[in-house]
């Protein structure tokens, strides 16, 4: 079975992917994290990325290409694919069935995770987390017990990512609605798109998308 899940920067998309990769044994192929991998296992293709990247330079389709059409076919027939931050354009869309075709794959499902942005907005500038042991807070929704301090480790420092402010959130949403929104129409009409609630808890998110792998 090969997914793609579709959603804004924040919808839950990397939550998501972990839960099927560790429940069904599926393989995620996040374009990110392939990027990362091949520059530091250095092949051929590594160094290509290595020179892009250093350039300061957008990595080109014909890279991403390149690098799923490698991943692909480091695969075992049976294992499934789920792609996370892929494709972000139409022209990516076409280029993927492309390759799936060719390692003798096709495309089950696409799993779009609906969000309310404002909501979203709220749920990742609010977020912030312990510096000493990780755990997850948030301003509105999840605030320590005790004002300042950590519950699971007692710490009193805290870090925010520099990414999770307003204006970048809603940058890369405005982004994601320009050029990855236009492709969905397309899995659309082939019967294949499976719109779920994105704004739900968590595992409701992964019951509803269990659901839908199930056939049910
Ligand atoms: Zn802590």
């Amino acid at each position: 079975m090969n997914i793609i899940l579709l959603g804004p920067p924040g919808a839950g998309k990397g939550t998501q992917a972990e839960k099927l990769v560790a429940d069904r044994g599926m393989v995620q192929l996040s374009t990110g994290d392939m990027l990362r991998a091949e520059k530091n296992a250095g092949t051929d293709l590594g160094n290509r990325i290595k020179a892009v990247m250093d350039a300061g330079e957008l990595v080109s389709d014909e890279i991403v290409s390149s690098l799923i059409d490698e991943n692909l076919g480091r695969l075992q027939a049976s294992q499934g694919v789920i792609f996370d931050g892929y494709p972000r354009t139409a022209a990516q869309a076409e280029s993927l069935d492309g390759l799936l075709a060719a390692h003798g794959r096709k495309l089950d499902y696409v799993i779009e995770l609906e969000v309310d942005e404002d909501a979203l907005v709220e749920r990742i500038v609010g977020r912030y987390t312990c510096a000493k042991c990780g755990a997850g807070y948030h301003d509105k929704f999840k605030q320590p017990k005790v004002a300042g301090t950590c519950d699971v480790c007692g710490s009193h420092d805290f870090k925010r990512r520099a990414d999770d402010n307003e204006e970048t959130v809603r940058t890369r949403m405005a982004e994601y609605r320009a050029k990855t929104e236009p492709i969905i129409p397309i899995y659309d009409a082939r019967g294949i798109l499976c719109p779920v609630d994105g704004m739900a808890d968590i595992d409701l998110v992964s019951a509803a998308i269990a659901a839908i792998l199930d056939g049910k």
